[in-house]
């Protein structure tokens, strides 16, 4: 295995049992790993260092990104809220269709994707850039525990709202520490189907299921969601236990997602789930009594917005990552008949300050981005590489019937900063970029919304049905 570096300063870990011979036990997941002086658990950023749990991943994290909330599979919380997206690396699971293998199993974790930070500059992030909501997401916030939870702490003192988007499979012990700090919970669960846990995630259903109940009995905001793997998990079957579990566990309430799927990491030989069979799963979800079901990583489809229950007036539409409240009044009520909408929102969580023209007399680069295939989306990284504050600015492009304005984007002295630029309309053709001459920038395609592309658009596949990562070739572990 290639030595690396982002891994060598151990953290003291919480959720540590001590047994004989400077053995312990970690109770954050529930595979409870027993591991031994010098070894480390199923996930491989928890380890016994002279007879302590420690953590190796605190602090350790792909790039702080901001994205909006729909990229959660969050659809009834602030919709069209920028978030502060934060993903570590390591998991507790390993499913063989990750879209995330590279940052997720840390074996594949190399030091070039991981960036060093602390609470303090978490914070700092979303408070100067006016981001309310700070997502633990990606990879999986499970194995991040120590780090998610005193950060979230701290966001939630700033009044920051803490967004905890995850598989799930963790302990109860676990889950007591988050309730304190975590608003919002998006759960992934992978099916309802034990053999397919075991066999595909190598990890196990029931405790998922009973820490979405823990949460939802704890009154925070739950939605849930399943990839819907092509021929494996895009059936009725699948939809009809969702829905069960749903209206008989939580609440027929609980918005639930139906999120597409594409080939990724050990499952390449297939294609992505056929819309039409997303849609036949909304169908029977919501003929088995759930309100609210939704298709996610699809584009042009209604099964993405919501509506009122009343009056049936359209109260958010939805395109990709975008959203728009269009029958919601101020107060969270239904524009025409008033009945309380489903969606608790956060004033001003939405967009940047803009401009209609780039300012005049400074010298700006501008970069494009046209969208193609299935690629509508991109992470767009600037670096400030000098000491003084610098201004860029990023527009969406080629819809003549949208207003072409400018979002501003202050950077301080030497800030990198990263964030997604999703495709908004149906017509649109691409992003720009336009930065002064002392910052740069790198573009990183999107494929699907968990997925966090490592890779710059240049050295990326242009496959239009497989990640734009470079693929997963067996045998090649390091
Ligand atoms: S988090 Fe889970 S997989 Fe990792 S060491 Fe702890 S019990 Fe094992």
């Amino acid at each position: 295995m290639t030595q690396t570096t982002w891994n060598q300063e151990p953290h003291p870990a919480r959720l540590e049992e001590r047994l004989d011979d400077d053995v312990v036990r970690c109770h954050l997941s529930p595979r409870n790993c027993r591991i031994r002086p010098g070894q480390h658990g199923f996930c491989m950023v928890r380890a016994n260092r002279d007879g302590r749990l420690v953590t190796l991943n605190y602090g350790r994290s792909v790039h702080a990104t901001e994205e909006t909330i729909e990229t959660e599979a969050v659809f009834h919380y602030a919709p069209g809220a920028r978030i502060l997206s934060m993903g570590n690396v390591g998991c507790m699971l390993n499913c063989d269709y990750c879209h995330n293998w590279k940052t997720s199993q840390a074996r594949y974790v190399e030091d070039k994707d991981v960036y060093h930070y602390t609470p303090e500059e978490v914070v700092d992030i979303a408070v100067r850039h006016g981001i309310k909501v700070i997502s633990w997401t990606y990879n999986d916030p499970v194995v991040w525990h120590e780090f998610v939870v005193e950060t979230a702490a701290l966001a939630k003192a700033a009044g920051i709202v803490n967004l905890y988007k995850s598989a799930f499979f963790i302990s109860g012990e676990a889950i007591e520490e988050l309730i304190p700090v975590i608003d919002i919970f998006s759960v992934s669960i992978k099916s309802l189907d034990p053999k397919y846990y075991r066999k595909i995630t190598k990890g196990w259903l029931e405790p998922v299921l009973e820490g979405t109940e823990q949460v939802y009995r704890a009154g925070k905001h739950v939605e849930v969601s399943t990839l819907m793997v092509t021929d494996l998990s895009d059936d009725e079957k699948t939809a009809r236990e969702m829905a069960t579990f749903v209206g008989e566990r939580l609440d027929p309430s609980i918005p639930t997602h139906f999120v597409r799927f594409h080939p990724d990491y050990k499952m390449t030989d297939t294609i992505r789930t056929p819309v039409d069979r997303l849609e036949r799963a909304r169908k029977v979800a919501l003929d088995m009594g759930l309100n609210h079901v939704y298709l996610g990583n699809v584009y042009d489809t209604e099964s993405t917005n919501t509506w009122c229950s009343q009056c049936g007036l359209l109260q958010v539409t939805r395109y990709g990552l975008n959203a728009d409240l269009v029958g919601v009044d101020a107060d969270g009520n239904c524009a025409s008949c008033g009945t309380r909408a489903p969606l608790k929102l956060l004033p001003d969580a939405r967009r940047r300050n803009k401009v209609q023209d780039l300012p005049a007399g400074v010298d700006l680069d501008v970069a494009s981005f046209d969208w193609h295939g299935d690629v509508r989306a991109l992470h767009v990284q600037m670096r400030n590489e000098s000491d003084a504050p610098a201004t860029a600015y990023t527009r969406r492009y080629g819809d003549p019937a949208a207003d072409g304005s400018w979002e501003i984007v202050e950077l301080k002295p030497r800030e990198s900063f990263r964030y997604i630029a999703a495709k908004s309309t149906p017509d649109e053709l691409g992003v720009q970029v336009a930065i002064p001459d002392r910052c740069t920038s790198s573009l990183h395609q999107v494929f699907d919304r968990a997925h966090f592309p490592t890779v710059e658009v240049a050295a990326g596949t242009l496959n239009e049905d497989v990640s734009p990562l470079p693929l997963f070739q067996p045998g090649t572990r390091r």
